[in-house]
């Protein structure tokens, strides 16, 4: 039988890191598969941003449908656009023992929180104000209107920090993906995990 993956949320304000930690993580050697949820966005892509790689960019009607079909997992409303996670692409990569990151905001952590308890949820936060804007500008791809809308939205998404199992700051990058790795180790040491993954060792020990 294959253990079902674990599902994790990375919620932060915009800028603190988290699409680059989830990446840096995905990247490492690993002894169970990885993958990262493929949001679906009304927002416009960024430049080099890939339809279906970032996001699945869809219009505001095709979103709306969407909803209609209870295609969805959990979506908000973020900075004036809509994001969703989709149900169907999120319970197959469980059910093959991968496990999912969620990048998600903490309106949407709410709703999955609601639906799947045993979700393990992450609040990445930067390490100052002052950095979260350096970090906004220095990724130079929003303009200063959209810089200051997401400025003014981290305090929203920093009040949520309270709901959240972990917090990881995300000062010295390096630093934090460590404890990032420790949080998704950990959960995978859990006896729940590890009972079903090692069956047939518990067997042959208590014959
Ligand atoms: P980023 O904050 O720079 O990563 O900017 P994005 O435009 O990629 O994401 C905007 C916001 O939408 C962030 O707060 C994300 O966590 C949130 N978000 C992205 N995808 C989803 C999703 O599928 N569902 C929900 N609820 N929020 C999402
Ligand atoms: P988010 O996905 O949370 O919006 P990103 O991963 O896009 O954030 O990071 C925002 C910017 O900050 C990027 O340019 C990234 O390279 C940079 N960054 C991320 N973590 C650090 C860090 N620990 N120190 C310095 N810069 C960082
Ligand atoms: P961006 O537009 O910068 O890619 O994302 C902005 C915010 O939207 C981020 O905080 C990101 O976590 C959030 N977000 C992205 N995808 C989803 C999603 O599918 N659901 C929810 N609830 N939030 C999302």
């Amino acid at each position: 039988m294959t253990t079902k993956g674990n599902l994790f949320i990375l919620s932060a304000p915009s800028g603190a890191g988290k699409s680059s930690l989830i990446s840096a993580l995905l990247k490492q050697t690993s002894p169970r598969p990885m993958q990262v949820s493929v949001s679906h966005t009304t927002r416009l892509p960024r430049p080099g941003e890939v339809d279906g790689q970032h996001y699945h960019f869809v219009s505001k009607d095709q979103f709306k449908q969407s909803i209609a079909d209870k295609h969805f997992y959990e979506y908000a409303e973020v900075f004036g656009n809509f994001y969703g996670t989709s149900e169907i692409a999120i319970d197959q990569q469980l059910a093959q023992g991968i496990d999912v990151f969620l990048d998600i905001d903490w309106q949407g952590a709410q709703q999955v929180r609601m639906k799947k308890p045993d979700v393990t949820t992450i609040f990445i936060s930067p390490p100052s104000k002052q950095e979260l804007e350096n970090r906004l500008r220095g990724r130079g791809q929003d303009s200063e209107e959209v810089i200051q809308a997401r400025m003014d939205e981290a305090q929203a998404q920093c009040s949520h920090y309270q709901e959240f199992d972990y917090i990881i700051v995300n000062d010295d990058f390096d630093q934090a993906l460590a404890d990032l790795t420790t949080v998704v180790n950990n959960q995978r040491l859990k006896r729940s995990q590890q009972a079903c993954e090692h069956q047939s060792l518990f067997d042959d020990l208590l014959a």
